[in-house]
């Protein structure tokens, strides 16, 4: 039986992928809660995807989580749209380079804003850095600020 939490991030993610993801639709997506350092993760392992979400986010509104899920569906969708050069570089590298692992983040936050949720993550964001200082730092160092969030999603309404 699926927790009423998990049933909740299904039908939020559904409906951002049913809008905004359409390749993902008849693909199997696990959900499942962690604790762990970081609001989130998604992994794509070609005939399905996992996505890992902290359980803090069960206290988020819907608009939040609409943020997480089109940020973790982007790194889905990125995943996707490298070639298996790409892709065996992305493997051996991620873990190693920090500096790569800011470029993935930041890249899925331009993609998630370019899809049209850039109030979703600024809201996203904006609660993360209240629920403790580890996360207001550990977003930071990896994610545009919210200033920045701000100004990209008016520069993708134009
Ligand atoms: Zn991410």
């Amino acid at each position: 039986m699926m927790g009423k939490h998990l049933k909740r991030y299904r039908r939020i993610s559904k409906s951002v992928i049913n809008k905004s993801f359409p390749f993902l639709k008849n693909r199997k997506i696990i959900y499942i809660e962690g604790k762990f350092k970081y609001l989130g993760n998604a992994k794509n392992l070609g005939f399905f995807a996992i996505v890992k979400i902290n359980p803090i986010l069960r206290n988020f509104s819907d608009k939040e989580l609409r943020g997480f899920f089109a940020h973790e569906l982007s790194h889905i969708q990125r995943h996707k749209e490298r070639n298996l050069f790409e892709k065996l570089s992305f493997i051996t590298r991620y873990p190693f380079s920090r500096k790569f692992r800011i470029q993935e983040e930041k890249g899925a936050d331009k993609m998630t804003i370019e899809k049209g949720y850039g109030n979703e993550l600024y809201a996203l964001i904006k609660k993360a850095y209240s629920v403790s200082k580890g996360h207001e730092k550990r977003l930071k160092a990896s994610h545009p600020s919210l200033n920045e969030i701000k100004r990209l999603t008016k520069k993708a309404k134009k």
